[in-house]
């Protein structure tokens, strides 16, 4: 097949993308076409009909629509460049010691929110496109906005590939990867997707503690403790609240058992290690004591900021009610008598759950006093899941 000048320039011109990519900090690059994702739309419409994706309202069916296509992004797009970062650190998984519970952060949210780190490196990649190419070149940079399907960029760019988990797997650093696009309006020679698959394995299905990974590659977002102790801004139900055990943001369990993750080598990006002050498994009990001030400013930067400080208190009631820490009880107490509403009832979840004489006092004074009506429900049943603590010991 003959190939034309402008095919060769803009293959060198890839190649030099790749390279300046990786001297940025990107680990993986490598580019797609701008054509729609059809399976993928059809994909996420099964699953909002089916009531998988709920808790997300922003997801809509229109919004699947639009994401399944880049064009309506950028309707003069002609290709897309996927990047990849690992976020895989060294740090100490659970550190708790009697006296002293600790909890568990998901790995990608140690360090600093990476959205901005891959939004300025975007840009800079965009600055060094133009300056390649002598010309103005339009551009969308995108990292987890929704507003595009990363991992269905990723897949057909031969990142990686979708594992049963539902993350992208890749041959290089496993599943410890947060993924971004550059959708130009500059034709580069596509690469292919990877012919891998999971195989026979299916060692993430039953790791789930709470049953979220319905199906192979299929998760049921209401039941997934990433979406439970992030997204979600309410009440968490109690037949979950046991299976979340120590996590207070996010859930890495079934990428911790998956084999292509083993024998990873951290990368150990300064800003995805542990931040000082908080660590990779901090203590819970300073941190639901801590202020709206405390907590701005302790988790400025951070991805944790999402949970905001009555969704992270209520994350840390919850796990240190399945600390079985009587350590945690004074300071679950002050959060019973404390605000909002949310943490006060999982508060009283966490002191029936946890029990004994203190617990159950501070709960009857609260019950005299309490005025919402949810945090009353919540006392009166771990009053009597703490009575019956009392008569089985
Ligand atoms: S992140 Fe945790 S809760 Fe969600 S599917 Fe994986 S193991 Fe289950
Ligand atoms: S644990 Fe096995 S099935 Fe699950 S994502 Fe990893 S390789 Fe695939």
């Amino acid at each position: 097949m003959e190939v034309s000048l402008s095919d060769k320039s803009n293959t060198c011109l890839k190649h030099r993308i790749v390279e300046h990519s990786r001297s940025l900090g990107f680990d993986l690059v490598r580019v797609t076409t701008a054509q729609p994702f059809p399976e993928t739309q059809v994909i996420l419409e099964e699953r909002i009909g089916a009531g998988l994706m709920d808790g997300l309202p922003w997801f809509t069916l229109a919004r699947a629509r639009v994401a399944s296509d880049p064009r309506n992004l950028m309707p003069e797009v002609r290709s897309i460049v996927a990047v990849g970062i690992s976020y895989l650190c060294d740090g100490e998984i659970d550190r708790s010691t009697p006296g002293e519970p600790c909890g568990r952060i998901a790995r990608y949210a140690w360090g600093v929110d990476y959205h901005a780190v891959f939004k300025r490196r975007l840009r800079d990649l965009h600055a060094f496109i133009e300056a390649q190419l002598g010309r103005p070149v339009d551009m969308r940079a995108l990292a987890d906005t929704a507003r595009i399907t990363d991992r269905a960029v990723a897949q057909r760019a031969g990142l990686g590939w979708y594992g049963k988990n539902t993350n992208l797997l890749t041959h290089e650093y496993g599943s410890w990867v947060l993924l971004g696009e550059l959708l130009l309006d500059v034709a580069l020679p596509p690469d292919p997707p990877l012919k891998t698959h999971c195989g026979a394995c299916t060692l993430c299905l039953p790791a789930c503690p709470t049953g979220a990974l319905v199906a192979p590659g299929v998760l049921d977002n209401r039941r997934c403790i990433s979406f439970l102790t992030i997204e979600h801004q309410g009440v968490i139900p109690r037949d979950l609240r046991p299976l979340i055990g120590s996590w207070i943001f996010g859930c890495d369990l079934c990428q911790d058992v998956c084999p292509v993750n083993r024998q990873r080598e951290p990368r150990n990006h300064a800003e995805f290690m542990p931040r000082p002050a908080v660590g990779s498994s901090p203590a819970l009990i300073p941190l639901l004591r801590m202020s709206e001030a405390e907590f701005n400013q302790t988790f400025q930067g951070s991805p944790i900021r999402r949970a905001k400080w009555a969704g992270l208190r209520r994350n840390l009631c919850i796990a240190l009610g399945n600390s079985g820490d009587p350590a945690a009880i004074p300071a679950l107490v002050e959060a019973l008598n404390g605000e909002p509403a949310l943490v006060r009832g999982h508060a009283a979840w966490a002191l029936g759950r946890l029990g004994g004489v203190e617990a159950r006092e501070a709960m009857v004074a609260r019950q005299a006093v309490e005025t919402d009506e949810w945090v009353r429900g919540e006392i009166e049943l771990a009053l009597v899941v703490e009575h019956s603590k009392v008569d089985k010991d």
